[in-house]
């Protein structure tokens, strides 16, 4: 049988390499990543990577390498070994490695790296000898026993970073070094000795000599970390599951603490919060690792690397630009990346995909297929083609062009009581709160309290409090910090490095400009432009949708609306399904026209029974005793439906127009409480009695099974005579206008779960709208359909369409009677199920495509096998959830109908689907 390969090496040559940017599922991301770079011959400090299968199987068997794991470590180790022609813990020329922990999706923050691994008190003294600079010895040597202490240790031994820093400090003021720069090189020897001290004291042995032993301890740990309490969370709030584990990198050290001409850094090829295509990014001179994003010392801008004094730097500026570059095209996406410089020569040390905001990838997507700046017109390399454009953007992306921003004139006169970096975009308006427990406890208390977090810096412990809040604002930290990158991620509102922030936690107060802030008070941040103001400052609609629905002349020429407009312009050229709106009054019939709508899914009558004096009509009609009476209700309500219906029809000129007829219980219609009653009686002039008595008669058990849908209308025959006479009318007089109107109405009959239910109706329906027709001399074309929302319609759908002319599926109700679920009640235990991952989704938001979805298909091809041009489409909420989208694709719908402001992002859903094929 042929052995499992658990180790890859990587780097060198290409010929050496193992593995590529394919196989991030069993090398991690930051494995493949190392792997692809180092086969374009870009400069990777070669290694090895430990896959996430041995991860696997050590997290399975509580603690245990897997058969061959070792064997393989030490064969690929020698390798590496003599290529590098050093030896892990010699005494004249030590190789050192890092140790680092990757999984397939990046996890920000979440795993600890070692660096130097290899050094011991005899290497350290080789290292020197070889590099030639004490200084770096000694330096390696400390920041070594300081992380190996903190991450491999720490967990079960209590030795924290923290341990070491107090020494640190205590050193420093001793000899009066301002930075850990200024620590000579005979400091750092004392330092190291000092630390050893500090790691014997708690783990209660000397610190590991040998090298196997540092790299075995240290690999576990790597490990270990997988199913720590932190990874869980951040895997649970970022839905990340079904991983094996962490791969284990294992790479040659370069050294970015060699003095004036070494350094290390961050980089992001593109802004990952504007989307400026500029590339951004954070350095250190003389400093290792971490030191960047740790904010020990303020990392400087990439723009001024080539302007520092030793020539090289000019030179590392010139290739990291360069190589940014070839990433780019060769991932086809902008990317993060990391990197050090060791005397003057750059080293790449990790690349990814970024992390950005929606607005951000929208332009990314945009700029990189169109080759222009949306923001000045100037010209950028083409990288995509259009169909990749529209692959890169999700619907939660072009959703965020579509949030508030905080209204001008209002932001213009708000005083700015401070401004620091705009790490994560749009406005956030909220109450202060210090400690992330605080803020998950008052979301779990009050799902719509607004919060902003206001810290010193975020760590991976308060990624829940950090979702829990509109925004998030940090005293130290840059762009590339925790806080940031997170909240890039989530596209959230972060603001970061708001220095003159003094925060008391005991007290729970911030001080900003001089003012005393206190937990709940109100502040408001601008995450696009780093403001914070004091207060609650309005926001305002975004330029989409006031170019789109208000037709807004200066809305239209901003960016941020041609932006949108591309992204919609290229979806429609490659999709192949419609997209229709649920709307039932003209305003939103035309605002989700101008967003792109072809047609009105679902048009909810009852809405229009509730406007005005409407309700008081039907309520008469509820009453009445007999057939003549609760027709001369219904002819009141006639007038008002008719000029709705009229009114819709001019706003969705030339396209369908599906109307249901009504629907929900009566119950709906009458007041409940005893003083409403008692006014009910009073207007309609009866006696009090009469109305607590029919209130009572209308109250059921189980209204959504009771008496509702198809079910009114072959009670009382009436309202679905009236319905038709106000559709048909509506359509004959619109049609007849001196500008005629193009009307497609389509009668659709709810809720029934047999032929014979629709056949009932549909012989009304008919015969009263060919005679309007015939009466006013139109030539009005209509159909009738029904929804499939009961389960026996769908399973019956072949006979169902002897009769229906269309199907629309309504979703909402066939999830509620195909799971049992009552869509009303679920919320008293969907959170039990979806924590339990009984769920893996609220299934009345995303369509459950195993067992309703199966409904929808074999609705879809039964129905077809009757009548094969029948039009399929969907009108419940999931014709706006892009998973769901695509599965309407997939079974062959003709549209999918969807709430205005979705419209736009179930057109992207649909082209992302027919390119996906
Ligand atoms: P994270 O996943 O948290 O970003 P990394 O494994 O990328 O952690 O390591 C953090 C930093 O440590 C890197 O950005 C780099 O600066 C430094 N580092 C890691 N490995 C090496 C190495 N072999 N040589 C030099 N620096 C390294
Ligand atoms: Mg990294
Ligand atoms: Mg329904």
């Amino acid at each position: 049988m042929a052995q499992k390969k658990y180790v890859y090496f990587y780097g060198v040559s290409k010929e050496l390499t193992e593995g590529d940017q394919t196989m991030k599922a069993v090398l991690g991301g930051k494995g493949a990543n190392l792997a692809e770079m180092a086969n374009a011959n870009l400069p990777v400090p070669p290694g090895l990577t430990i896959t996430t299968e041995a991860c696997a199987y050590y997290s399975k068997t509580g603690g245990k390498y897997a058969p061959e794991m070792e064997t393989q470590l030490k064969a690929q180790l020698k390798k590496l070994e003599k290529e590098m022609g050093k030896k892990l813990g010699d005494a004249k020329d030590p190789l050192l490695v890092s140790v680092r922990s990757g999984a397939a999706v990046s996890m920000p923050g979440m795993m600890d790296t070692v660096l130097n691994l290899g050094l011991n008190d005899k290497a350290v003294l080789g290292f020197i000898e070889q590099c030639g600079n004490e200084r770096t010895g000694w330096d390696c040597y400390r920041r070594f026993i300081d992380m190996f202490g903190d991450v491999v240790m720490g967990p079960y031994t209590g030795l924290t970073h923290h341990d070491f820093e107090v020494e640190l400090e205590a050193l420093k003021k001793k000899y009066k070094a301002k930075e850990d720069t200024d620590l000579t090189a005979e400091q750092l020897k004392e330092l190291t000795e000092i630390y050893k001290k500090v790691y014997q004291n708690k783990v209660k042995k000397p610190f590991p000599q040998d090298p196997w032993e540092q790299l075995d301890l240290s690999i576990r740990a790597v490990f270990g970390s997988w199913g720590s309490e932190r990874a869980e969370k951040y895997r649970q709030i970022n839905k990340i599951s079904g991983l094996m584990g962490t791969a284990v990198n294992i790479c040659t050290m370069v050294f970015g603490n060699m003095g004036a001409r070494s350094g290390t850094g961050v980089a992001f090829t593109r802004d990952g919060g504007t989307g400026h295509s500029k590339a951004m990014g954070e350095y250190l001179i003389d400093a290792q690792g971490e030191d960047v994003v740790a904010g020990i010392r303020t990392p400087k801008h990439l723009d001024d690397m080539p302007k520092e004094k030793d020539p090289v730097w000019k030179k590392a500026y010139a290739d990291l630009q360069k190589i940014m570059a070839r990433l780019e095209k060769h991932y086809k996406y902008p990317q993060d990346v990391e990197f050090t410089v060791q005397e003057g020569k750059l080293y790449m040390l990790q690349t990814r995909n970024a992390k950005r905001t929606g607005l951000a990838g929208v332009r990314w997507a945009v700029e990189m297929a169109s080759g222009v700046d949306f923001f000045t017109g100037e010209k950028q390399p083409k990288i995509l083609n259009q169909k990749e454009a529209l692959m890169s953007v999700s619907g939660e992306d072009l959703e965020q062009l579509l949030f508030p921003v905080f209204d001008i004139a209002a932001e213009k006169k708000a005083k700015i009581i401070t401004s620091a970096l705009p790490a994560g975009p749009g406005a956030a308006v909220g109450k202060i709160m210090f400690e992330a427990e605080d803020a998950e406890a008052a979301i779990e208390k009050d799902a719509d309290e607004k919060i902003i977090l206001v810290r010193h810096e975020t760590s991976p412990e308060d990624v829940g409090g950090m979702w829990a809040a509109q925004g998030v604002l940090t005293s130290t930290g840059g762009m590339t910090s925790h806080a940031a990158v997170v909240a890039r991620g989530w596209g959230k509102c972060c603001i970061c490095g708001a220095g003159d922030l003094k925060i008391d936690y005991k007290k729970k107060t911030v001080t900003i400009d001089g003012k005393v802030y206190k937990q709940g008070d109100w502040l408001s941040l601008n995450g696009s432009t780093g403001a914070v103001y004091e207060g609650q400052l309005p926001t305002q609609v975004s330029p989409v949708v006031s170019a789109v629905v208000d037709g807004n002349a200066a809305a239209k020429k901003d960016p941020i609306y041609k932006m949108y407009e591309q992204i919609s312009k290229w979806s429609d050229t490659h999709r192949k399904m419609n997209v229709r709106t649920n709307a039932d009054s003209p305003a939103d019939s035309a605002a989700a026209r101008a967003f792109g709508a072809e047609g009105i899914g679902l048009c909810r009558t009852e809405h229009m029974f509730f406007e005005g004096d409407r309700i008081w009509a039907i309520r008469e009609f509820i009453l009445a005793d007999d057939e003549k009476s609760r027709k001369g209700a219904l002819a009141k309500l006639l007038k008002h439906q008719q000029k709705d219906f009229e009114g819709i029809f001019k706003a969705m000129d030339g396209l369908p127009v599906t109307v249901r007829l009504l629907d929900p219980p009566l119950h709906e219609f009458v007041p409940h409480t005893k003083k409403d009653q008692q006014e009910m009686a009073k207007r309609l002039g009866v006696p009090a009695k009469k109305v607590t008595q029919r209130v009572q008669e209308l109250h059921e058990f189980n209204p959504m099974l009771g008496h509702r849908g198809c079910r009114l209308s072959i009670t009382y025959p009436e309202l679905c005579v009236m319905q038709t006479k106000a559709i048909i009318g509506a359509a004959c007089k619109v049609a007849k206008l001196k500008k005629p109107v193009k009307v497609l109405p389509e009668i659709m009959i709810p809720l029934i779960g047999t032929k014979a239910e629709l056949d009932f109706l549909e012989k009304i329906v008919r015969e009263n709208a060919e005679e309007i027709i015939a009466k006013t001399g139109s030539k009005v074309k209509y159909m009738v359909g029904t929804m499939i929302e009961i389960p026996r319609a769908a399973l019956t759908a072949d006979e169902v369409a002897e009769t229906a002319e269309f199907f629309s599926f309504g979703t909402n109700d066939l999830t509620q009677m195909t799971f049992g679920y009552s869509r009303d009640d679920i919320g008293s235990f969907l959170p039990d199920y979806l924590n339990e991952k009984i769920l893996p989704a609220d299934p009345f938001q995303t369509l459950d495509q195993t067992g309703v979805g199966q409904l929808v298909k074999l609705g879809v091809e039964r129905g077809r096998e009757t009548r094969p041009d029948l039009k399929c489409g969907i009108c419940g909420e999931h014709g706006g959830d892009p998973e769901s989208v695509k599965f309407c694709a997939k079974v062959g719908l003709n549209y999918v109908s969807c709430s205005p402001f979705r419209v736009p992002i179930a057109r992207l859903a649909a082209a992302q689907a027919a390119i996906k094929g």
